[in-house]
């Protein structure tokens, strides 16, 4: 048994319980409250192993609540999960933006929901915050940046020096989805006046020239991008 304690943001009674029952049942430690200032202070007085939040609280909402914890050097590494209603995309970006790891919209499976969980409970144990591994191996597609090196199924693909550090970032996380802001300034860089179409064109040469396994990369509507963490 994982003994974790995840701190549940959520003001709805029953979404909550329905959390709560889920999670209890895989094995973790789970907290509800229903408010954002209080999870605030449950927070920096618990540090909690993982935190979902609801972004429609009232009071402190989600995205404030997120940005103060990811502002604090103290609570930063918490991982934060947002739960989100359909529709919300433009806050997921913001959120993702503000540093949140991961998010489930609305409605949710519980399976998802505890696939998420996983998911980023697990990347921070391999510590992922910073720069990606040097050597990740992702089903048969390697990306090596010691050697500058992508082989597919043990064939060498050759890309631009853009396209190697964007794969390199997207494949350094897998599951972890990144807005175009977020990848511009890691590969690009801000110097560079670019705009974020420029990533869409990036990662279209990328998936061509990887064929059949195109599907490393998958876009994240209305949100960006992030490689799949199933293979
Ligand atoms: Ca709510």
């Amino acid at each position: 048994m994982n003994k974790e304690t995840i701190l549940v943001v959520e003001d709805e009674p029953d979404i909550a319980e329905i959390i709560e029952y889920n999670l209890a049942r895989e094995g973790y430690r789970v907290r509800v409250i229903d408010d954002g200032e209080t999870a605030l202070d449950r927070i920096l007085r618990d540090s909690p192993d993982l935190v979902l939040l609801d972004l429609m609280l009232p009071g402190l909402d989600g995205l404030e609540l997120c940005r103060r914890l990811k502002e604090d050097p103290v609570t930063r590494p918490i991982p934060v999960i947002m739960v989100t209603a359909k529709g919300e995309e433009s806050d997921v970006v913001l959120g993702l933006g503000m540093g949140a790891d991961d998010y489930v919209a609305k409605p949710f499976s519980p399976r998802e929901l505890t696939a998420r969980v996983r998911a980023v409970l697990r990347r921070g144990r391999v510590k992922s915050a910073g720069d990606p591994r040097e050597r990740v191996i992702l089903g048969d597609v390697v990306v090596d940046a010691g050697r500058h090196e992508v082989l597919a199924g043990g064939e060498p693909v050759r890309l631009t020096a853009t396209e190697f550090r964007l794969l390199h970032v997207l494949a350094g996380h897998p599951g972890r989805t990144f807005t175009r802001d977020q990848l511009l300034s890691r590969v690009i860089g801000e110097s560079v006046a670019v705009t974020d179409r420029n990533i869409d064109v990036h990662v279209r040469m990328i998936r061509k020239k990887l064929g059949p396994r195109r599907e490393l990369i998958e876009t994240v509507r209305g949100v960006g991008y992030r490689c799949r963490d199933d293979l």
